[in-house]
């Protein structure tokens, strides 16, 4: 196994705001695995709060050895072994995962979401986030959402009625709401919960501080629509504190450390009855269309990654009816791979 890998600086269309910080652009490390001559394709996109760099993430590198990883690749296996090199660090880690799930596909000449038991036919729809911003620049986002079915909202400042109103003057999609940790209050809370029922939202993301297992709980016991855990959950094992404290969860590859343990969270999670949404940090297509490979598996997905960004070196996912719409090409699907992109 060759590994190579390039430090690529994702701009996003919007600087991007949510609750507790604003940026223009993701730092990504691309990786290419090249197995005889096959090639797989992943990628880590570090966005700063998850306190990933390029650096932590070649510094990481150099610790794998590459000739470990034969085929056929035994997932747990290698997931272990990359956990015994270090501790954290799930983005690089996704970034192996992915490109090897890719370079699976392609020594079996299968796409990546059969290999998984996905079918194309039961793939949500995608939502398109509209960060915090000026009404001004809302009202741009969601003319840029034209054939998205469903838009998620980033709230948790002091004016997500605002906000809302804003959007819903513009638009009778559905909304998701993302509340990114941002309320600190239970009664104002579930109230505001209540308030955006009425306003056509379907379901809420990490309305409290993720430490706050108790407050998130009390919400979930009495919201008319799920509450689901993104920042109170990362990996697998993380699943077992969180249950019955939401109704569901987001997963999302830089966080589950690559798409075999995000599968097993599937697993994990529909045994306890929870719902699932299937998200993405700002990635390019390489990241979405694996998080996509495993989309039909769950409830709802939220892989706008490619539509947010200005500089996606890949050719963007094949997109109708506000759903990825998933090739017959064995692996990721990726295409539009450029040549010089790796060097040779
Ligand atoms: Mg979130």
């Amino acid at each position: 196994m060759q590994a190579s890998y390039i430090s690529y600086h994702l701009d996003l269309k919007h600087p991007f705001a949510i609750a507790k910080f604003s940026r223009t652009s993701t730092p990504l490390l691309l990786l290419r695995l090249r197995y005889e001559q096959t090639e797989g394709y992943g990628e880590a996109s570090m966005v700063p709060y998850m306190g990933e760099s390029y650096e932590s993430a070649t510094a990481f590198l150099s610790k794998v050895d590459w000739s470990c990883l034969t085929y056929p690749f035994n997932f747990p296996e290698i997931i272990a072994y990359l956990d015994s090199l270090a501790a954290g660090h799930p983005a690089i880690k996704a970034a192996i995962d992915i490109a090897l799930n890719d370079l699976n596909g392609k020594l079996q000449q299968k796409p990546c979401y059969q290999i998984y038991g996905a079918d194309p036919l039961k793939m949500p729809v995608t939502s398109y986030t509209i960060g915090i911003d000026s009404p001004e620049v809302i009202r741009e986002k969601v003319a840029d959402a034209a054939g998205f079915k469903v838009l998620k909202v980033k709230l948790g400042r002091d004016n997500d009625k605002e906000l809302i109103s804003t959007v819903r003057s513009l638009t009778n999609l559905p909304l998701y709401v993302d509340a990114n940790q941002g309320w600190d209050n239970r009664k104002k809370a579930i109230d505001m919960i209540y308030w955006l029922h009425d306003q056509g939202v379907v379901l809420i993301e990490q309305p409290m501080n993720k430490a706050d297992t108790e407050g998130n709980a009390w919400l979930t016991g009495r919201s008319p629509i799920p509450i689901l855990a993104d920042e109170a959950v990362q990996r697998l094992s993380d699943l077992e504190q969180i249950k019955g404290a939401y109704h569901g969860i987001n997963i999302k590859l830089m966080k589950s450390a690559g798409m075999y343990e995000a599968h097993q969270m599937i697993l994990k999670a529909r045994s306890y009855g929870m719902k699932i949404l299937i998200g993405c940090m700002s990635e390019t297509s390489c990241a979405s269309l694996a998080a996509a490979a495993l989309a039909p598996l769950c409830d709802w997905a939220d892989l706008d990654g490619p539509w947010l960004t200005k500089n996606n070196p890949f050719t963007t996912p094949e997109f109708q009816e506000g759903k990825y719409q998933l090739k017959d090409l064995p692996g990721l699907g990726l295409e539009g791979i450029k040549i010089d992109l790796f060097g040779s």
